[in-house]
């Protein structure tokens, strides 16, 4: 399952302005239960995460993709990367004294840090980088007061994020992200009080949720207002959902 959601990470930060392609990659990072099938794995291995510092300093990429260990002095090596557009962090661990170096990434669209710890103080950061078109927080510590600037970020089409600190207060600022379209919650304490926010999101075309303490009248009701939302409860479809039967089982 956890090379899995590698994978999954992978598939998110792949590169915007392949725009039909990433919509069709998101869909799939959101249909873990579905029964797409994985592309094969032809990639080569990462350069070292230096080198990919100095390639995107040189103008030669825009991106960073490290699986390695990254702390806080590898991680200052980004100070003023301007030109970095994709930053994809399998194991960042990581301090808020990144803050002003993750400041200065202008230019960033897709930031993915997966087990990092992110807390208030670098959740503020990020919703001043204007670029982002996706966020990736699976392990965060981020709270509802945390993503409260969001709704700021007008090209935010994917948010996926995990916290124990965030609860249906943080449903209440998703909901006014007017872009979004992918949402995928993890391990937040939200109940059915905070998914009727979702309700006037007619834009949204996939919703992934898991844990939360909701109902299934709860979600009933959400897949009723929005019935071409792409659902799954902790990786399946719920029962009722006509969608269902568009997907093989695994
Ligand atoms: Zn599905």
């Amino acid at each position: 399952m956890f090379g899995r959601i590698v994978d999954l990470g992978r598939e998110v930060l792949r590169p915007v302005f392949q725009r039909s392609f990433f919509i069709a990659c998101t869909a799939s990072v959101f249909s873990i239960g579905c029964s797409l099938t994985d592309p094969p794995n032809v990639e080569s291995p990462e350069p070292p995460f230096h080198q990919q510092v100095a390639a995107v300093r040189q103008g030669l990429s825009r991106e960073i993709r490290s699986e390695a260990m990254v702390g806080n002095v590898e991680f200052s090596q980004l100070q003023g990367l301007s030109a970095l557009e994709i930053l994809s962090l399998s194991n960042a661990q990581v301090s808020d004294s990144i803050a002003d170096t993750l400041a200065s990434l202008v230019e960033l669209k897709q930031l993915r840090l997966e087990k990092t710890h992110v807390d208030d103080r670098l959740a503020k950061v990020i919703g001043r980088l204007s670029k982002l078109t996706t966020i990736n927080l699976p392990n965060s510590g981020i709270s509802d007061e945390g993503i409260e600037k969001w709704p700021s970020l007008s090209n935010l089409v994917l948010l996926r994020i995990g916290s124990p600190n965030l609860s249906d207060a943080a449903l209440e600022t998703i909901a006014k992200m007017s872009s979004l379209r992918f949402l995928h919650l993890i391990d937040v304490s939200i109940s059915d009080a905070g998914l009727k926010q979702l309700h006037g999101m007619p834009q949204m075309e996939s919703f992934y949720l898991d844990g939360g303490n909701v109902t299934d009248s709860g979600l009933t009701e959400l897949i009723q207002a929005l019935p071409k939302l792409h659902f799954h409860r902790d990786q399946q479809h719920i029962p009722n959902d006509p969608r269902t039967d568009s997907h093989r089982k695994r």
